[in-house]
């Protein structure tokens, strides 16, 4: 059995707008391991989210995939109907959004939301159906389950609520979760525990997560390796560990010299990422950075760059790599 649990390869989708054409995923490829932990960090319009949802055939109907290929455990995603899509989302894919209070449906009690996920994937009673859903209540940190199976959405705090999404997208087992920005909506206690709570599941089950954020905080908090995207490309990807102590594209660069450090004093300013945040309408040509970068050269507007290794898995696109490095 192959390492590799998921296997994107040349991705690239596109939004018809009134404005035209935006390229919102221009080309991307990776891969991640079994029980790795891959984090897509990136501000809003750099593609993390579009990407992600690909995978699960959750774009909206007018997207347009260009061309790509996702493997996910050696079988092809992106040409299955969605018919037979069913059939792998929930069993061996699933997904924590970031409210959830949009995915759970407030007509119904929590009990029956988890049952009625098991019952669509597996062939067991209802009674073992409620067993099991009350088990992993009990796996997230929930207590008093017996009441929760019967309580709705809106009756209980949104640390609770978030923690029920994730038994929900747990219940059947995935092997790839993905999390798009479950952490966001939360105050730092909770977000902690959260954190804390996706690690630990994931590695008791050796279970395979992509992490989108854009909080670098985050995803050093939770990830094994990272993937800067900027205007729909992968800028830079490595170990999380080597990208945030050697971060070498002078766009997660910035990314990390705009937030504040635990060393940070109050008076002291952090520095802005210079320019406007992208807009996909109007991409850029070259390297999509160029007009918000103090290095960019003519070819920059010209040329996207061609992979640079900077160490063992630690990778980034930029011109000036070899250059800057010498200096
Ligand atoms: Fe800056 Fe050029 Fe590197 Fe892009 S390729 S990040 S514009 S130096």
């Amino acid at each position: 059995m192959s390492d590799v649990l998921l296997n994107v390869q040349d991705l690239r989708i596109s939004i018809p707008t009134t404005h035209g054409l935006v390229h919102a995923v221009n080309g991307i490829s990776y891969e991640v391991m079994r029980g790795e932990i891959m984090g897509i960090i990136g501000e809003s319009g750099s593609g993390k989210s579009v990407s992600s949802y690909a995978v699960m055939h959750l774009l909206p109907e007018n997207f347009i995939v260009e061309s790509g290929k996702v493997f996910l455990d050696g079988e092809e995603l992106l040409h299955k109907s969605n018919a037979e899509m069913q059939a792998y989302r929930g069993k061996k894919i699933s997904m924590i959004f970031q409210d959830p209070l949009s995915c759970l449906d407030p007509v119904y009690t929590i009990g029956y939301q988890l049952t009625e996920t098991i019952l669509a994937h597996e062939n067991i009673s209802k009674k073992e159906a409620q067993t099991r859903a009350k088990e992993m209540l009990h796996a997230v940190g929930l207590r008093d389950v017996d009441r929760l199976m019967n309580q709705y959405s809106f009756e209980i705090s949104g640390g609770m609520r978030q923690r029920v999404m994730i038994a929900i997208a747990l219940v059947c087992s995935p092997k790839l979760l993905i999390a798009d920005e479950p952490t966001t909506a939360l105050d730092v206690t909770i977000q902690d525990q959260i954190l804390r709570l996706l690690r630990k599941l994931s590695e008791e089950n050796r279970m395979t997560m992509i992490f989108i954020t854009h909080n670098f905080n985050v995803a050093a908090q939770i990830c094994d390796r990272v993937s800067v995207m900027y205007g729909g490309h992968i800028m830079e990807q490595g170990p999380i560990a080597d990208v945030f102590a050697n971060p070498a594209h002078p766009y997660t660069q910035a990314i990390l010299n705009a937030m504040p450090k635990m060393n940070t004093s109050p008076e002291e300013r952090l520095t802005p990422i210079p320019g406007e945040p992208i807009n996909p309408v109007h991409m850029p040509a070259g390297c999509p950075f160029h007009p918000r970068c103090s290095l960019a050269r003519k070819i920059c507007k010209e040329e996207f760059p061609a992979e640079t290794i900077i160490s063992d898995k630690h990778f980034a696109y930029c011109h000036r790599l070899e250059e800057t490095a010498d200096e």
